[in-house]
């Protein structure tokens, strides 16, 4: 299908702008710490219409830095550093950016006030060392980071602007979201943008079944899919224009991909189970309570990685042995004697335990085996029985999982969670 209005792919063959990202650390390039700075500066980059060319990593070396950087600035127009802009002998960004430049290291008074001033206003004493964070290239102008004292900056290098900013994530988003993007702006050239729409329950070939024709290559937006740890992700790309133009491309399509796929549908972008979970029972007034067997405490972790979850959440209860079943579930004996401790009685009687203890509107609990060691025939490794208990009565599930321990744990946790998701959303 062609979109309307905006006919193909809008953003193309309109001049655009290049750009290399380049990351500053040596923890980096020994891969003691993952490079998402670059990731998330590409993403951006995209957004406003400038085309990533390259990553570079590079350690603390300035007259690497400095090649780098004359590198990069010989090939495209926008040259962005990340890292080592900080006050120790290690950080050695600025000298190499001014190197590249081919100007001197300049102290700004405004800025070794606003040094002094943060660190007054968090009583601590200013060492020396941390004037240095005051010299920048000389003609370079100064990005304020309201968050630290590395503030970044930006000069001409050759035909390029070098932008400078600090290693730290969230700094560094701070100085892109407050400044930086809308100064780049002006240089790209349409733009290119991606969304996404989660989904949980079913595999990839009922997802390309019931999107398939959306899918085709070449279409503005272009769909994609990709799986991960059970979770299927259906990408969204347009490009227009404008962002403005690419957002609404994405809202079309997003619409019809969302309607096709109904309820296996649970969120989009950086919308998790336990996110939309926790956000849909804080929304109702309604609480929950974990009763664990196979999962060991994956599920109530998972629930309490999201921030405000006490507000929902009661309690969680780890009964792995057949005893802890009994005496803090109140699972009758004779049910884990007669059908074992995985299996759909006992999975049941644990959720309704649970939810009795704990006087909760839902209990969720898991039994399974995760493996590798402890299958039967009759009980293979990966057989996993969930249930959830609400005061409309007990639903169960039986799993029957693949993969490692590990992955077999994640989605014995994750199908409890859709569990509990499709019961509330109905
Ligand atoms: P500071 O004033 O804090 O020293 P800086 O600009 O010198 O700021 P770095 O010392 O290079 O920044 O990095 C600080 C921390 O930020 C690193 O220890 C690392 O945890 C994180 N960091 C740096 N670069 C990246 C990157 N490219 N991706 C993800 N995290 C990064
Ligand atoms: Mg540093």
């Amino acid at each position: 299908m062609k979109a309307v209005g905006i006919s193909g792919d809008a953003g193309r063959g309109l001049p655009r702008a290049s750009a290399v990202v380049i990351s500053v650390g040596t923890e980096l390039v020994r891969g003691e710490i993952l490079d998402t700075n670059a990731a998330y500066l590409s993403r951006e980059l995209a957004e406003i219409g400038i085309e990533t060319v390259g990553h570079v990593t590079v350690g603390d070396d300035s007259e690497a830095l400095a090649e780098a950087v004359l590198r990069a600035a010989s090939a495209c127009e926008v040259v962005i550093v990340t890292g080592g802009i900080g006050p120790t002998p290690d950080d050695i960004t600025r000298d190499a950016v001014a190197r590249a430049a081919g100007v001197e290291l300049q102290r700004d008074g405004a800025a070794l006030a606003h040094i002094e001033g943060m660190f007054a206003s968090r009583d601590r004493r200013m060492s020396p060392s941390n004037a240095v964070q005051a010299d920048f290239p000389r003609g370079a102008s100064i990005i304020a980071n309201p968050r630290g004292t590395a503030a970044g900056f930006r000069v001409k290098v050759a035909r390029a602007e070098a932008i400078v900013l600090p290693g730290v994530p969230v700094e560094m988003k701070m100085m892109w979201d407050a400044t930086v993007r809308d100064y780049l702006a002006a240089m790209g050239a349409g733009a290119a943008i991606t969304r996404t729409v989660n989904c949980f329950g079913s595999g990839e070939s009922d997802i390309s079944e019931a999107i398939g024709d959306l899918m085709q290559p070449g279409q503005n937006p272009l769909v994609g899919d990709t799986a991960e740890e059970g979770i299927i992700k259906i990408r969204i790309r347009a490009t227009a224009r404008t962002r403005t133009q690419a957002l609404e491309l994405i809202d079309r399509t997003k619409s019809q991909v969302k309607a096709r796929l109904g309820d296996t549908v649970f969120g989009e972008d950086s919308q998790t189970l336990e996110s939309v979970v926790v956000g849909a029972l804080l929304e109702r007034g309604l609480s929950v309570t974990v009763a664990e067997s196979c999962t060991g405490g994956l599920l109530a972790k998972r629930i309490t990685d999201i921030s405000g979850s006490s507000g929902c959440f009661t309690q969680g209860i780890v009964a792995y042995h057949n005893d802890a079943k009994v005496t803090l579930l109140g699972v009758a004996p004779e049910i884990l004697a007669e059908h074992g401790a995985v299996s759909d009685q006992v999975a049941r009687a644990m959720a309704e335990g649970a939810r009795v203890g704990a006087g909760s509107d839902f209990a969720l609990s898991t039994t399974g085996i995760a493996g590798p060691t402890g299958g039967t025939s009759l009980k293979p490794v990966g057989l996993v029985y969930i249930a959830l208990a609400s005061a409309d009565g007990t639903v169960s599930k039986r799993l029957q999982l693949r993969g490692k321990r590990a992955e077999v744990r994640d989605r014995a946790s994750k199908h409890a969670l859709n569990l509990l998701r499709l019961h509330i959303m109905r």
